[in-house]
């Protein structure tokens, strides 16, 4: 589903270069659940939004379900990410003033879907992560974990290929991060690609493969046995 190669990336301020991600090489089959980890400024997130098509690697390869990212305008960049991928953030961005279905119920706009069927779909969506009797409801009027399972179903209900998640509990208490791991396990289960970016090793722990990023590059990268272990809090 993955594919990078040798992928760097450096950022300038002023006359001095950072040198970020410094020789990536990482694949992830379909159906796996990835966690990224390491220090803050490892440079994570900067590896994320490379394969969440939101920035550009400086060189290197990367392939997403066997086409090629690179070198794409605006237009495509934005094509390919409202085809291919879901993404979930730690402070959640939602929209304020709209309705938890409405927030869900957005991207479907961008993919040309009319109205009715857009409030099924997100309605269904809703369900599946436990917040239809909430639909109505506006961010503000949601607990942290609900607003993160209605940016997970916004996420979902375009049907991306894959699930990227910086953070996702990194706003949540211990116990909210768990059900949160939990639905997103759930997800995992019914076949989807998801990779997360955690720097919390109990909720890396949760996920079926661990890879770890220390000065710009890859440390180590292995696979959990027992990703089921929820700590009873
Ligand atoms: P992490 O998500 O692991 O905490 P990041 O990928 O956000 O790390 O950042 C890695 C390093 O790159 C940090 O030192 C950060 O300060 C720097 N950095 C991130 N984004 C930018 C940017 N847009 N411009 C300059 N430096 C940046
Ligand atoms: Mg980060």
């Amino acid at each position: 589903m993955i594919e990078i190669k040798d992928l760097h990336k450096s950022y300038k301020t002023g006359k001095s270069e950072l040198h970020v991600l410094k020789g990536i090489n990482f694949s992830v089959k379909e159906g796996e659940l990835v966690a990224i980890m390491g220090s803050s400024g490892s440079g994570k997130s900067t590896l994320l939004n490379i394969l969440g098509i939101l920035d550009e690697a400086d060189s290197g390869t990367y392939v997403l379900d066997g086409v090629p990212i690179k070198n794409l305008n605006e237009t495509l960049a934005s094509q390919y990410r409202n085809k291919f991928l879901g993404f979930v953030f730690q402070s959640f961005n939602l929209i304020n003033y709209k309705s938890a279905l409405d927030n869900v119920a957005l991207p479907l706009y961008y993919q040309g879907i009319k109205s009715k069927e857009r409030s099924e779909i997100a309605m269904q969506y809703l369900e599946k992560v436990g917040l239809a009797s909430h639909s109505h409801h506006l961010p503000n009027e949601l607990s942290g974990g609900q607003k993160q399972r209605v940016a997970i179903a916004r996420a979902m209900a375009s049907h991306p290929k894959v699930l990227l998640a910086d953070e996702p509990t990194g706003a949540l208490d211990t116990k909210t991060s768990y059900e949160v791991m939990e639905l997103i396990q759930g997800i995992n289960d019914e076949g989807k690609t998801i990779l997360i970016v955690t720097h919390e090793p109990d909720i890396a722990a949760m996920c079926k493969r661990n890879v770890i990023l220390r000065d710009g590059l890859i440390v180590e990268d292995k696979y959990i046995t027992q990703q089921r272990v929820t700590a009873n809090v």
